[in-house]
């Protein structure tokens, strides 16, 4: 089963909340919507479970008009930040309800439900709390009591949007793990919305990247990461450092670090760069072009440490992450001068307009193997 996406669009007054959306979510995939409040991953999502309609635009499954399929119909399971439970319905009541309400001839009979409500709350790992009341439950058992009423009808799709939004980091660490599992053992096709890109690069195997109501970029994890297509993206998904660089001769440079610029950036003077903090090197040795910079703070997180560095000659001060374990082996302390060039960085030029807009068509990586 491919849901097909077409030349979505979905106006409110002047507002486009989807421009010109188009996707393929293939059967079984795991797809994390990602973007800024307001970007249109709810209305999105709202369209597939049929409680909203685009202004034009079409959605397929296998070859068929899925707009035109009631929501009842077209077999999609939903699940929203706020715990939609029954308040006065137990949990076992709660998660058998989606079948309960079926026409007759399509009602499994009471002991199938039983039996399958028995095995959902095992799978949701909530077997003993079957006949609690929503309010007796902490928000990660709602949240999952929620997930078993959704799956209780067997959904071909289970839309989900923010589902651990209200919950506490520990809680959603834990539940999207499971999650993921749970979509894996039951061969479920999965889109899910979230805030937390971190979220969304730890679950899914694609992320589709919206801003504004545009797809910015749709790919695995791994290259919405390395190979960001757009600036949006370069500072919607993870963190990153973004300098200017301007063309001297045939290089590209900013303060004094400079870069063989061969073909990249074309005919153009000035350019965007952006740079993971862990694609800074700290220790260049010297006669090759660096920057030199100033450490000020160390933040220790576990592993990593995160570092500020000040680098006077271009009057910015950048991120980098090291192992915590380099920080003695590096003697990386508070005012310690380093030696420092990038290793790998994204880079768009910068048109000759007055505002110097990103020209995303020209961007280019560069990879120091050195
Ligand atoms: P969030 O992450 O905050 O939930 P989102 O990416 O899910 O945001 P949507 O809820 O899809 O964004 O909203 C996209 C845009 O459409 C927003 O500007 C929102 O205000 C607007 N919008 C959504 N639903 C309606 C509506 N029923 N009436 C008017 N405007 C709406």
């Amino acid at each position: 089963m491919t849901l097909a996406l077409k030349r979505l669009t979905r106006h409110f007054s002047a507002l486009a909340a989807l421009d010109d959306v188009s996707l393929d979510i293939a059967d079984g995939e795991f797809l994390a919507l990602v973007g800024p409040s307001g970007s249109g991953k709810t209305t999105l999502l709202r369209i597939l479970a049929g409680l909203d309609y685009p202004d034009e635009g079409s959605v397929t499954r296998n070859g068929q008009d899925f707009l035109a399929a009631s929501a009842r119909e077209r077999n999609v399971g939903l699940v929203f930040q706020h715990y939609a439970l029954f308040r006065h319905l137990t949990v076992r009541e709660n998660v058998a309800f989606g079948l309960r309400v079926r026409p007759r001839r399509r009602r499994p009979s009471r002991d199938q439900i039983r039996a399958r409500v028995d095995g959902l709350l095992k799978r949701v790992q909530l077997a003993d709390l079957g006949s609690r009341y929503p309010s007796q439950l902490s928000g990660g058992q709602r949240q999952r009591v929620a997930l078993a009423r959704a799956l209780a009808v067997e959904p071909d799709v289970l839309l989900l949007d923010e589902p651990f939004g209200a919950l506490d980091a520990q809680v959603r660490t834990a539940l999207r793990r499971w999650l993921r599992e749970l979509h894996e053992e039951l061969g479920l096709t999965t889109v899910f919305v979230t805030h937390d890109q971190e979220e969304a690069l730890e679950l899914a195997d694609r992320l589709v990247v919206m801003n504004k109501g545009r797809i910015e970029q749709v790919g695995p994890p791994h290259v919405i990461y390395q190979d960001p297509a757009t600036p949006f993206v370069c500072e919607f998904i993870g963190r990153t450092n973004r300098i200017v660089m301007e063309r001297r001769g045939d290089t590209w440079a900013a303060g004094g670090w400079s870069v063989t610029a061969g073909s990249s950036g074309g005919r153009f003077r000035s350019a965007v760069a952006y740079i993971r903090p862990e694609h800074l090197s700290l220790s260049v040795p010297e006669g090759k072009p660096a920057w030199g910079a100033r450490l000020r703070h160390v933040y220790l997180a576990g592993s990593i440490a995160h570092l500020d560095i000040h680098i006077a000659e271009i009057d910015q001060t950048l991120e980098v992450d090291v192992a915590s374990e380099d920080l003695g082996r590096l003697a990386l302390t508070p005012g310690t001068a380093l030696r420092v060039a990038p290793t790998r960085l994204v880079a768009f030029p910068l048109d000759d307009s007055p505002a110097g807009l990103p020209v995303v068509g020209e961007r280019w990586v560069m990879q120091d193997r050195g």
